[in-house]
């Protein structure tokens, strides 16, 4: 039987990576709904022209689009087993429709790992973001600083924070993410799916732990 697997975690959770990290070393499909979108567009598929038309007109791609590209997705070979969702769904009427393909698909979603930390822990990590406005590479005055403070490595221009990186925009990305999924979060929390993991811990650390929270979930395995 296919399982699923939904990651969710806030802007600045690192996610992406730890998403990344789960493929590698458990061999999941990594299956990430905006490289989906981005795939679906490039190919110009009849589902990415459906969506290119709406975002012509400057308009929301409806949820039926989006969720007809992940059932595509996940009917491919490669999902034979299962598959690790990223970034879909982002709501409970989602989290219904994935309910709905993965029973087409002989499947259940078997865990929902949420990757936690304190708002204040993101938006530290988000506003240090600092951008080479020449080149576009992308630094952390933390995390990931230049080899001199405010100056782009590659080509000496000096580096700016980006409106999008700024703490008060930063701020109110946090809160519409939180707004928008706590209902999702009870939604999976209703039906004990839900396992939270400490991201304020070192990135092996959470790996370790998401591992951990997937294997048990895991048929065949005992614990
Ligand atoms: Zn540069």
């Amino acid at each position: 039987m296919p399982e699923y697997i939904v990651l969710l975690g806030p802007p600045g959770a690192g996610k992406g990576t730890q998403a990344e990290r789960l493929a590698d070393q458990l061999g999941l499909v990594h299956v990430s709904s905006g490289d989906i979108f981005r795939e679906n567009l490039k190919n110009e598929t009849d589902l990415g022209k459906l969506a290119q038309g709406y975002m012509n007109r400057g308009e929301l791609v409806p949820d039926d689009v989006t969720i007809a590209m992940i059932h595509e997705r996940l009917s491919r070979e490669d999902c034979e087993a299962g598959a690790l969702l990223d970034g879909f769904p982002r709501t409970p009427a989602q989290a219904e429709a994935l309910d709905e393909i993965v029973a087409d698909l002989g499947g259940k979603v078997i865990a929902v790992p949420y990757i936690a930390v304190p708002q204040e822990v993101l938006v530290k990590r988000l506003s240090g973001r600092r951008t080479c406005p020449k080149c576009g590479r992308v630094y952390h005055i933390e995390y990931n600083p230049p080899r001199q403070e405010g100056i782009c490595d590659d080509d000496s221009a000096e580096l700016y924070q980006r409106e999008d990186d700024k703490p008060e925009t930063v701020r109110k990305r946090i809160q519409v993410y939180m707004e928008q999924t706590a209902p999702l979060i009870s939604y999976y929390r209703d039906r004990q799916l839900l396992v939270e993991v400490d991201g304020t811990q070192p990135i092996e650390d959470i790996t370790a732990q998401l591992i951990a929270v997937i294997k048990e979930k895991k048929s065949g395995v005992v614990s």
